[in-house]
């Protein structure tokens, strides 16, 4: 069966013939042995083999020979000539290992040494600072990171103890035995912070990483310490803290203050809700009272106005000046106190909801007529003149009230202008309204009070106008009546040069047929 051998390259048989001493051993072996081998094979064949078969046949020493020298010979040869290569492929084989194994493990050394180059590298460039020191602390090696965060250069420190780094407080308290007792019972001390001082005195707040050192014996060499500097980090996170707790105490504080607040808030609106039931309370009282007395006081000035009136009117009695000019005076000034009780008289009537109005269809203009009628009678100082023949839709109103408003507007018109400036009145359809107005040219209103004056005993605080006889009730029954007939009041005024009260009332036909016959002012505002 023949074997798969590889054909002997036979340069490198030879190279690897040359080179191997224990193969050039064994071809010396084998070239002494060899031949005596043959020889010695010979001479048995020869000297017996030989002699035995000459004396038998020519024929069958002829075919030993042959069988000997031709066939077995070259087949000794041939084995001894294999077995010889095969121990050369072997040899070389085991040579190749050999070489490849060095190789590799050359290999492994450089990668081994490249990483320790680059360790080193990595190790002296570190921001961290990274120390060595021995068993007893001493200080071997000193890297650029420990250089910047120390100030401290590797000359001024390496073969020094490392509590140059300490606090003295920290020494005293024994952290050199602490660290040391922890690298004892576990080996290394992972992510301890704590403070190391710098150079200039200057506290560092480290990340301490410490491992012990082995060598490659397992002896305990020393100690590598990996510091990183974490005092701005520290800082922050201590501010943070700081802010945090400023935040939550002023929270605390704001919460407490906003509790006391709405607990405070609370009983104002409870004092407040009391005293506004005691001011309603008190309110009725008041409008129950000077109702009463209002009417109690309207019978008398009725009666003392209609016996001033009785003696104005005749001639023989008070005939002196002096007597009937007196008695104008006190006919003027009950005429006044009539109007003032009467004005109150409304607005209590107002407020507790009892004024009725009684709307019907009139004519505006018609009305505006007869009320200049009624001032002009009563020989008004100031001409008061209106449109006439305009063609006017009737309004839908209380029409007494309406008399009432017009009365007002032209006595304050005529109160506050100056004698004989002209009044003068217009009513014109707008829309679903008619737009009345009253104009002076009297001394105006100023514009911050312009929205106020429609208000209860509200009067304009100037001069000019508090020496007018008043009291601040006028407006507001006008602005009440005129509301609560579905229209509006407002006024238009330049101080100094006059006024124009305007106010609007529904025409007849929009309200008519669904309005009630009857309705009151009702409410207090
Ligand atoms: P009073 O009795 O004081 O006139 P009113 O309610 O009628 O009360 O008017 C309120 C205030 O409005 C008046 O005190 C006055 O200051 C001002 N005022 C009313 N009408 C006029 C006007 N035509 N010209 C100037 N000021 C006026």
């Amino acid at each position: 069966m023949a074997r798969d051998v590889a054909p002997p390259r036979t340069d490198a048989l030879m190279r690897s013939f040359f080179a191997s001493p224990d193969l050039r051993a064994l071809m010396t072996r084998v070239s002494r042995v060899f031949p005596l081998v043959v020889f010695g094979a010979v001479a048995l064949y020869e000297m017996f083999a030989f002699a035995f078969l000459r004396h038998i046949s020519d024929t069958l020493n002829l075919i030993l020979d042959l069988v000997v020298f031709g066939i077995l010979g070259p087949i000794v040869i041939w084995f001894t000539l294999r077995w010889i290569t095969a121990q050369v492929e072997e040899y070389d084989r085991a040579r190749a290992e050999k070489a490849a194994a060095e190789a590799e493990r050359q290999r492994a050394i450089e990668a081994a040494r490249e990483q320790e180059r680059l360790l080193a590298a990595v190790s002296a460039n570190s921001a961290d600072a990274i120390i060595t020191l021995d068993n007893a602390g001493i200080i071997k090696a000193w890297n650029r990171g420990a250089e910047m965060i120390f100030d401290y250069k590797p000359e001024q420190v390496v073969g020094k103890h490392f509590e140059i780094l300490l606090l003295p407080e920290q020494i005293a308290r024994g952290e050199i035995e602490w660290l040391n007792q922890q690298i004892r019972e576990r080996g290394f001390v992972r992510n301890y912070q704590t403070t190391r001082v710098a150079k200039d005195g200057r506290r560092v707040i480290v990340d301490l990483t410490r491992t012990a050192l082995q060598n490659e014996h397992g002896e305990f060499v020393g100690y590598s310490a990996i510091m990183r500097d974490i005092t701005k980090r520290v800082e922050t996170e201590r501010e943070l803290q700081k802010l945090n707790l400023d935040l939550e105490t002023m929270v605390a504080e704001r919460t407490y203050q906003l509790a006391s607040a709405t607990e405070e808030l609370r009983r104002r609106n409870r004092e407040l809700e009391e005293a506004n039931v005691k001011l309603t309370e008190l309110d009725h009282l008041k409008s129950d009272f000077v109702s009463m007395v209002s009417h109690e006081l309207r019978a008398p000035l009725t009666n003392i106005n209609g016996s001033l009136e009785l003696l104005l009117e005749n001639d023989g009695a008070f005939r002196d000046k002096s007597s009937r000019e007196m008695l104008q005076i006190v006919r003027e000034q009950s005429a006044r106190l009539t109007r003032l009780v009467q004005g109150i008289l409304n607005v209590s009537r107002i407020e507790a909801g009892q004024l009725v109005l009684q709307p019907q269809a009139f004519d505006a203009l018609a009305l505006i007529e007869r009320v200049i009628n009624a001032w002009e009678a009563r020989g008004a100082m100031n001409p008061l003149d209106h449109p006439r023949a305009v063609n006017l839709p009737s309004v839908w109103a209380d029409r007494d009230r309406t008399e009432e408003i017009l009365f007002n507007l032209i006595d304050n018109a005529i109160k506050y202008s100056p004698d004989g400036a002209p009044i003068h009145l217009d009513a014109r359809a707008s829309g679903e309204f008619v737009i009345v107005s009253v104009s002076d040219r009297g001394i105006g209103i100023p514009e911050e009070q312009v929205a106020k004056i429609f208000e209860k005993f509200h009067r304009v605080d100037r001069r000019d106008s508090m020496e007018k006889y008043g009291h601040g009730l006028g407006l507001f029954i006008c602005r009440r009546l005129i509301e609560a007939q579905g229209g509006q009041i407002w006024v238009e005024s330049v101080l100094g040069e006059g006024s124009t009260f305007r106010f609007t009332l529904p025409l007849a036909g929009r309200v008519e047929a669904e309005a009630p016959a009857r309705s009151t002012v009702g409410g207090r505002r």
